[in-house]
């Protein structure tokens, strides 16, 4: 008899498409045989690690023999402090991506609904799915949240609602009204789950503060944020959630007790009291967007205005082929077919003198289109 893996495994993963993120560098620069690739795709801080990072990473590197500590106090006691929210309210992750997964893990049942945007971070449709839950993607609307349509969408079977705010891959962000008006249509036995990864880097004035709702009695909703993209850690996995203690408990049941290895318990406590590094990464951002911006509105080329450290780019053309024609050139974007928008790609924004680089491909790219 010939084994067969037919249907050994979970129904739904037959719906998964695996997560494929932007390449590495190494080994774009392996395969095209050239060198000084620049990554311009997973939305990384360019600038290096901190210096007060980098120190706190070697002396932690004293004690890897060890077990990580799996409360992490020390980190917990700071962040605890800066949140002005009890440690307690806080679990920490293998990145806030672990935090999605610990949350669906420990609330759904299989034939729950999920509610996701369309488009919108595609961790939560996979880790829905090797849940059991059946995803409904509620589409935007002008690449913004729908959010009246969302809160039309929630049925009895709805557990978890999913609203990054500001939204990857499209940059935007829910203001406060629309925010608050949400909330106050979502029941209590469904989970919202404020994914505020690009926290750091919105500037609008009218950009809700949720941290207030982790209190409310009658809603359930969990706040994930990183030490990924402003703190400049994406290597070393650190984020965490925000949530009433009991959802806390409970989480907290569900995950490994070693989740976060202690370099990055060092390193994200060190990157918490470093300032100065995450205002500089925010404001070199903030002034180079609009460089972005110029390139753009010159070439003709639409993007969708971001609060973020990327931006969304309709390259008029096949996404694939510009994507290529960057690549040859040394410049690793990310484009957006996975998402179904075939003509766009996103585009991280770095250092100076790589946006420039990127620029001048860019340019010579579209122009050699047309
Ligand atoms: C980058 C990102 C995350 C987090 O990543 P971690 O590195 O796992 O903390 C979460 N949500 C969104 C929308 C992101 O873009």
């Amino acid at each position: 008899m010939v084994l067969t893996m037919k249907r050994i495994w979970k129904e739904k993963l037959d719906n998964i498409k695996p997560y494929v993120p932007g390449k590495p560098i190494e080994e774009v620069e392996r395969e095209l045989g050239i060198e000084g690739v620049i990554k311009m795709a997973s939305n990384e801080n360019p600038f290096g690690p901190s210096p007060k990072v980098a120190a706190a990473i070697a002396e932690a590197a004293g004690s890897v023999n060890r077990y990580p500590d799996a409360d992490c106090y020390y980190l917990r006691r700071a962040l605890s402090t800066k949140l002005s929210v009890e440690g307690k309210n806080i679990i920490f992750g293998n990145g806030s991506d672990e935090i999605i997964i610990l949350v669906l893990r420990a609330f759904i049942h299989p034939g729950d609904e999920v509610l996701i945007a369309d488009p919108t971070f595609l961790m939560y449709n996979i880790a829905s799915l090797v849940e059991g839950a059946d995803v409904r993607a509620v589409p935007m609307k002008d690449m913004k949240y729908d959010l009246e349509a969302m809160a039309d969408a929630i049925t009895d079977r709805t557990k978890v609602i999913f609203i990054a705010n500001p939204d990857n891959p499209v940059g935007t962000y829910v203001a406060k009204k629309e925010f608050d008006a949400f909330i106050e249509r979502v029941p209590g036995n469904v989970i919202v789950m404020v994914d505020e990864a690009y926290y750091e880097f919105v500037d609008n004035d009218d950009y809700p503060e949720t941290l207030g709702l982790i209190e409310r009695e009658d809603k359930h909703v969990i706040i994930t944020r990183t030490f990924s993209k402003a703190y400049g850690l994406a290597g070393l996995r650190v984020g965490y959630g925000i949530a009433k203690r009991d959802m806390i408990e409970v989480l907290n049941k569900v995950r490994e007790p070693f989740n976060v290895n202690s370099v990055g318990q060092a390193a994200a406590l060190a990157a918490l009291e470093d300032t100065e590094y995450v205002e500089r990464s925010l404001s070199l951002v903030r002034s180079e967007k609009k460089r972005f911006y110029a390139l753009f509105d010159e070439l003709g080329i639409k993007y969708v205005p971001s609060s973020t450290n990327f931006i969304l780019v309709d390259t008029g053309g096949d996404s694939k082929d510009i994507f290529d024609h960057l690549l040859k050139r040394g410049i690793i974007v990310r484009e957006m077919s996975v998402w179904g928008l075939n003509s766009f790609i996103r585009v991280t924004i770095a250092l100076e003198e790589e946006n420039d680089r990127f620029f001048a491909a860019f340019r010579a790219v579209i122009n050699n289109k047309g």
